[in-house]
């Protein structure tokens, strides 16, 4: 039985009182926020509106009040969203939720006129400006920010683009209604011949379980749903996509993967040679398929059994005392100090929100804020999956305290392309760390099972949806209608070219692209396989030559967003520009079905 929040005890509980000791006092700091007398009222901004351009004084004074109200508002987030959290039906903490984000939204409004106020500034005077002493702080910021000029609009132009913006996004908010709202499946059989329910979370479950015929329904079933609705969705993907399309016309990019890309100088070579390197090496995909086919001893391999574990379930469950001590033992290669202040973090700080209660937010995630220390979100069950979620939330909450200790605010906060590196990293030295300890063949089998199938669904699979994705802008760039035919076919040819001649593409795969939130996300999915791929690299540096490697990487992530994030993982070691990493990683995928295919006697 699941328990109510206060029948949790204190130690199990993360320790949000260390950020405000309690709800008055939070709300006091709010109401210091709403004081039109108040040190952080949203006016003190609005005081410079029209007089950037004069000097750099003024620029400096605006940044300064901006980001210090920013900080605090993103103090009082944190502890209303991590009290709403703990239990979402709690009234108090859902209006405070609610009135903050209010509050974020406004002083957007409020603020929104600076950036393009900015960058109105002549060139010469703008380089001028920048030299000056008062701006030092916020220099990198500028820069970045002046490197957008040659794709920002005028002021007019730029607030009906703003006015424009919520339209935009009809298409995948059209589809996130459809997907978890409207869609319903028709059950399904499994091999007794009993109905069971088809749900998206059940689908996954099915999909990973021994019962063969259930699989094939399930898969079949899903997938036929969609295709019942294929011409909708794929006028939901060409709005999407037209979106973009609209995007790049308007600020003057040569094409919609430039226009994603450019803001973080991420040169669209970087996606280009992922999918090269991937398209270059899918033999290696093959290989593995071939390895399943014959472990699973099926005649034919389906779509529907990439997902079944290839190992009998081995019972590596722990408890969260366990579970915790492994994933600070497992980072001893970074260091004694990185160990102690993960330590201390886990347990005197109390970071972690352990187990579940009654009306919990379900899932998991590390988040914080500049004034806090991290927190990380969980619901510990005890399983191997729960073990590793730790491993990488505690990989993302290090890199929030070194990017904030050691950087000032506005560079405090590491963008999206460099965060599933030190996430993806801390679970890589929790999984190698249990390899050399267990014995027996069968956790052995268990855990290769698991980094494989990983690496096939966060690498290979990713980057085929990048591709995918890639193919669907050229085509709207160029004109090319977007029918469902169309779509179907180059996605099953996509499919067939991935997996090679050992897996059978069943005709209900041709529609798959039809479930996938992520085509709407613009050009999101390649960072899972650039991410993998730059975790893995530094992992191996680690190994050769810990002393050097692991200061290097600890560099990495004191970084925050002080520079571009190819240039801060280049400093580390780690060029994403080359198609080292991603070659790496594949050897490593290479090696790995190599060693489980050993153990079978492949
Ligand atoms: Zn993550």
């Amino acid at each position: 039985m699941l328990k109510e929040r206060n029948e949790i005890p204190k130690e199990d509980k993360w320790n949000v009182e260390a950020l405000y000791p309690s709800y008055e006092a939070w709300e006091k700091d709010l109401l210091n926020l709403e004081n039109k007398e108040g040190e952080f009222h949203f006016s003190k901004v609005e005081r410079f509106k029209g007089v950037l351009g004069e000097n750099p004084k003024n620029i400096a004074s605006v940044l300064q009040i901006s980001l210090a109200i920013e900080r605090r508002l993103q103090k009082l987030y944190t502890y209303a969203h991590l009290r709403h959290d703990e239990d979402v039906a709690n009234d108090l903490y859902k209006k405070a939720h609610i009135r903050i984000t209010t509050l974020l939204y406004e002083f957007k409004r409020v603020s929104c006129w600076i950036e393009p106020e900015l960058l109105q500034i002549p060139e010469k005077t703008f380089q001028k400006y920048i030299q000056d002493k008062e701006l030092e702080p916020y220099r990198t910021l500028l820069e970045k920010l002046f490197r957008l000029k040659p794709h920002t609009l005028s002021s007019q132009e730029e607030k009906l683009v703003a006015l424009a913006d919520e339209a935009m996004q009809a298409s995948q908010r059209a589809f996130s209604a459809f997907n978890n709202a409207d869609l319903k499946f028709p059950n399904v059989a499994n091999e007794k011949g009993e109905t069971c329910e088809l749900s998206h979370g059940k689908y996954l479950v099915y999909l990973r379980g021994t019962d063969r015929v259930l699989r094939e329904n399930a898969y079949k079933t899903l997938h036929k749903s969609f295709e019942s609705y294929e011409n909708t969705i794929c006028e939901l993907i060409s709005g999407e996509i037209q979106s973009h399309v609209f995007s790049m016309r308007s600020r003057s990019y040569d094409s919609c993967l430039q226009t994603a890309l450019f803001p973080q100088q991420i040169d669209t070579s970087v996606y280009t040679s992922l999918i090269q390197t991937v398209r270059q090496n899918l033999p290696s995909l093959h290989r593995y398929m071939q390895l399943r086919k014959h472990i699973l001893g099926y005649k034919s391999l389906h779509m529907f059994d990439l997902h079944v574990p290839l190992v009998k379930e081995v019972d590596m469950s722990m408890d969260y005392k366990a579970a915790e001590q492994l994933v600070i033992d497992s980072v001893l290669p970074l260091g004694a100090e990185y160990q102690k202040s993960l330590e201390k973090g886990l347990k005197e700080d109390r970071w972690v929100d352990r187990y579940e209660n009654l009306r919990k937010r379900s899932g998991a995630y590390s988040s914080g804020c500049y004034d806090s220390s991290p927190y990380i979100l969980m619901n510990f069950h005890g399983t191997f999956q729960d073990v590793l979620t730790l491993a990488h939330e505690a990989g993302h909450s290090m890199h929030s305290l070194l990017s904030d200790r050691n950087q000032p605010f506005q560079y405090a906060q590491y963008p999206i392309f460099l965060a599933e590196v030190a996430s993806t990293f801390n679970e890589e030295l929790l999984l190698n760390h249990l390899l050399t300890k267990i014995e027996s063949k069968e956790q052995r089998c268990y855990l290769l099972n698991q980094k494989i199938e990983d690496l096939r669904s966060t690498f290979f699979r990713q980057t085929m949806f990048a591709e995918f994705e890639l193919k669907l802008h050229t085509w709207s760039e160029q004109g090319v209608a977007i029918t469902p035919t169309l779509l179907k076919s180059e996605y099953r040819k996509i499919n067939l070219e991935y997996f090679g001649p050992d897996v059978v593409i069943d005709q209900e795969t041709d529609i798959e692209w039809a479930r996938i939130p992520h085509f709407y996300y613009n050009f999101y999915v390649y960072q899972y396989a650039t991410g993998i791929s730059a975790a893995h690299a530094f992992y191996e540096m680690v190994k050769k030559d810990p002393k050097n490697a692991s200061e290097k990487y600890l560099q990495f992530l004191k970084s925050g967003s002080s520079d571009y994030p190819l240039e801060i993982l280049k400093k580390a070691g780690v060029d994403m520009c080359s198609q080292g990493p991603t070659k790496m990683l594949i050897q490593y995928f290479d090696s790995l079905v190599a060693q489980l295919g050993k153990e079978v006697n492949f």
